[in-house]
């Protein structure tokens, strides 16, 4: 084990527990998992991430359930100032990364308004392992030079709070989070938006867990396959010219016995070609 910072009674540490597979935890989450005297988590956060605590360390569930929130934000941040105060060694572990689309912010600054000492850690954000995981590169030189992640709703949960004529205009690959309810509505307005509806797109679902489940479509027609498809929660859209790599970067479709293109993008994409 790495020697990492000290975890000091009293403070909180706000750490992502990844996507999914435990391998992709930080060593330092690890470290708070392993201290922790009380460990407060989301949905989100796998049973695998959970069980690497001590089994008798005490767990505290703050997340949603069925996409309704079970908790009051300022309950949970209030939640964490109190078991600090009572010196504590807090985890609060959230599915991907904190930061990203996790709210982390919030219950960091009311941290901060409780004076009390925190530590972010970062963790491997759905839009990047899922990718990862379902052989898509987030950025490749012939593609993208630029990538957008956006939420598929805001605060009050409305699609419409978006600005999708401005995200359609963005970059070539967009990584949409929260966006399988209402995928419908957000590819029309993609498309209204200038986006063409033969846009390759993934859905990857369960990322980096046994479950995972990527289904390959098109812009236009991805609301209605992943609906006939039965793709549940949580899923992770990506579209734009990265998902065609997937035909020769899926690794764990070829450890299962896919056979790989080398030239997925056609015949200079492997950057050996004479
Ligand atoms: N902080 C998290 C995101 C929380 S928002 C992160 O950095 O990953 C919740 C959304 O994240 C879900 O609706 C889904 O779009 C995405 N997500 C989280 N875990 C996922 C997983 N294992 N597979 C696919 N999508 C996931």
């Amino acid at each position: 084990m790495v020697p990492g910072p000290e975890f000091r009674p009293g403070s909180v540490w706000l750490a992502g527990a990844g996507p999914g597979d435990p391998g992709l935890l930080t060593l330092l989450a690890l470290q708070g998992l392993k201290e922790a005297d009380v460990i407060i988590y989301d949905a989100l956060v796998p049973d695998a991430v959970l069980a690497l605590a001590p089994p008798d360390t005490p767990r505290e569930f703050a997340g949603k359930r069925g996409g309704k929130p079970s908790f009051r934000q300022v309950d949970i941040s209030l939640r964490l100032v109190q078991h600090a105060r009572r010196g504590k060694r807090v985890l609060r572990l959230k599915g991907g990364d904190p930061f990203v689309f996790g709210r982390g912010g919030e219950e960091a600054l009311a941290l901060v308004a409780a004076g009390i000492p925190f530590r972010i850690v970062p963790g491997v954000t759905a839009g990047i392992g899922g990718l990862a995981y379902a052989g898509i590169p987030l950025t490749h030189r012939e593609t993208n030079q630029a990538v957008t992640m956006v939420t598929g709703h805001d605060a009050t949960g409305e699609v419409s709070g978006v600005d999708w004529h401005a995200v359609a205009q963005s970059s070539p690959v967009i990584v949409i989070y929260m966006a399988l309810k209402h995928l419908d509505q957000i590819a029309a307005r993609l498309v209204e938006g200038g986006r063409d509806p033969d846009e390759p797109v993934a859905v990857i679902a369960s990322a980096c867990t046994p479950d995972q489940v990527v289904l390959e479509t098109r812009l236009g027609r991805c609301a209605g396959d992943a609906k006939t498809a039965g793709v549940m929660p949580p899923a992770i859209i990506v579209i734009g010219d990265v998902v065609k790599l997937r035909a020769g970067l899926d690794w764990l479709g070829a450890a299962a016995g896919r056979q790989l293109d080398p030239n997925p993008l056609g015949p200079a994409s492997c950057g050996l070609a004479s």
